[in-house]
């Protein structure tokens, strides 16, 4: 029953005669493109072969509202075709997307507008040291900001590379100056004792705790809500700002974000992703008095493409749906969340699989637990994820299930998505392959524990 994909690996062959790698993006190229896309429709994305797949990575999560949403469609065209693409100059969408980003998240008073999640993340640490006149981020271990010098940093160590958790390492990437292992501090996830430590160790130096507040990069790893009430507390008793990170959990865990969801407000935040429904938006912002110094001019952060009404006017159509409908839009994505977890959950327990669902709602993973590992782990930071996961399962589960048409980021750390196209008929049919392929996985050969 294997799909073919033979126009996809004569495509990709050509792609890569002119492209590097045949991707531009290093987080695709990982873990190999699988087949090159002739189009998507709602919740469903269809290959150069003519293999038809139900899509539950929607594009890494910005297509919230599904592949070439006709409202969205509709505005994009209608101000390509009256208005114009971009401008460089102050235009009303910048005023209605600006209002409606306030209006929804408790941390913003002040926006700004950029084009990714790394330049949005880079402007807050850029902020965050210009407003506080110090030097240094702590970042944790396994959180992911972007592809940047300044902050694609200790992103996947485990106990053999991170060193000690108390004082994990500072690991750079190649190409990175080493000078910017001065410009961090490296923290684990998770551990009060040992963030606190670093904070009192350096607080005259940290201008920012930089964090994803609830880690979506590294798998799934649920937060203790206590733990960011504690991390508001304490970065405000020592004069540090906290920068949230929410490109993944931004207008997805709730209309507030992660921030409005946990009830903790971030002095900083970022923004991308669902903001733009599919187009690059990205934005920063924070309390009006933090947001002053951009205000003013006195911290630079620009670009030609920034607030592109083109891309602006998806954004204002997305975030008038979450705003108008927020009492059905967030439960229903919730809701379908909720049930490929649990329907996910089933079809491993049923075929004696150890295979472990981590959800969020609207963001989940699915985790085979190697052997050797307990059956219900402590999956609490990158380290205590990385140590108990089975890539090999993972990927024949991943195989099994992209041949019976349900697409989902092929890397074992990466999550699905819910959009607002997924219907009911979708999440039977993930569950029904789930349990089919989940007895392909149940005859796989051991793995050797480690
Ligand atoms: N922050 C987080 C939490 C992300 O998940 C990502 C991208 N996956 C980024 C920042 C970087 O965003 P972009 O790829 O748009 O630069």
């Amino acid at each position: 029953m294997h799909r073919q994909h033979v126009a996809s690996d004569a495509l990709f062959e050509r792609i890569k005669h002119s492209i590097a790698g045949g991707e531009s993006s290093y987080a695709r190229l990982a873990e190999g493109p699988g087949f090159c896309m002739a189009r998507g429709e709602g919740s469903h994305i269809f290959d150069v072969d003519g293999n038809e797949y139900i899509d539950w990575c929607i594009g890494y999560g910005p297509l919230i509202m599904g592949h070439r949403h006709p409202r969205v469609i509709a505005a994009v065209v209608e101000q390509l075709e009256k208005r114009g693409s971009m401008y460089t100059f102050p235009h009303e969408l910048d005023a209605e997307v600006g209002e409606k980003m306030v209006r929804a998240v408790p941390g913003l008073e002040l926006v700004r507008f950029a084009m990714s999640g790394t330049e949005a993340t880079l402007a807050a640490m850029r902020l965050a040291r210009a407003y506080t006149g110090k030097q240094k981020i702590l970042k944790f271990e396994g959180h992911y900001h972007g592809w940047a010098d300044e902050h694609f940093v200790s992103y996947h160590p485990d106990d053999e590379t991170g060193g000690d958790e108390a004082e994990p390492k500072v690991l750079l990437t190649a190409g990175c100056p080493q000078a910017i292992a001065d410009t961090l501090v490296i923290a684990s996830w998770h551990r009060p004792e040992y963030v606190e430590a670093a904070i009192r160790k350096h607080k005259h130096e940290l201008a920012a705790v930089l964090c994803e507040p609830q880690m979506c990069n590294c798998g799934i790893v649920p937060v203790e809500p206590e733990w960011l009430h504690w991390l508001r507390r304490i970065t405000a008793e020592n004069d540090i700002l906290l920068i949230f990170d929410e490109v993944m959990t931004g207008f997805r865990l709730a209309l507030g974000g992660a921030q409005g969801y946990y009830g903790v407000t971030p002095d900083i935040s970022c923004f991308s992703k669902a903001l733009g429904a599919g187009f690059p938006v990205a934005a920063f912002g924070g309390s009006r008095e933090v947001m002053a110094l951009e205000a003013a001019n006195e911290v630079v952060h620009g670009g030609t493409y920034t607030a592109m009404p083109m891309n602006l006017a998806a954004s204002n159509v997305v975030l008038g749906e979450m705003i108008e409908h927020e009492e059905t839009f967030y439960p229903r994505l919730h809701e379908v969340g909720n049930r490929v977890v649990r329907g996910l959950q089933r079809a491993a327990d049923e075929n004696g699989v150890r295979a472990k669902v981590l959800g969020l709602g609207p963001l989940w993973q699915i985790i085979f637990l190697r052997d050797g590992a307990p059956d219900d782990p402590i999956i609490d930071n990158s380290r205590t994820m990385l140590a108990v996961v089975d890539t090999e399962r993972f990927g024949i589960f991943q195989s099994e299930m992209l041949d019976r048409g349900i697409y989902f980021h092929p890397g074992a750390f990466e999550r699905w998505f819910a959009s607002s196209a997924h219907t009911d008929d979708d999440i039977e049919t993930t569950i029904v392959a789930a349990h089919e392929a989940m007895a392909v996985v149940a005859k796989a050969a051991p793995v050797p524990a480690v």
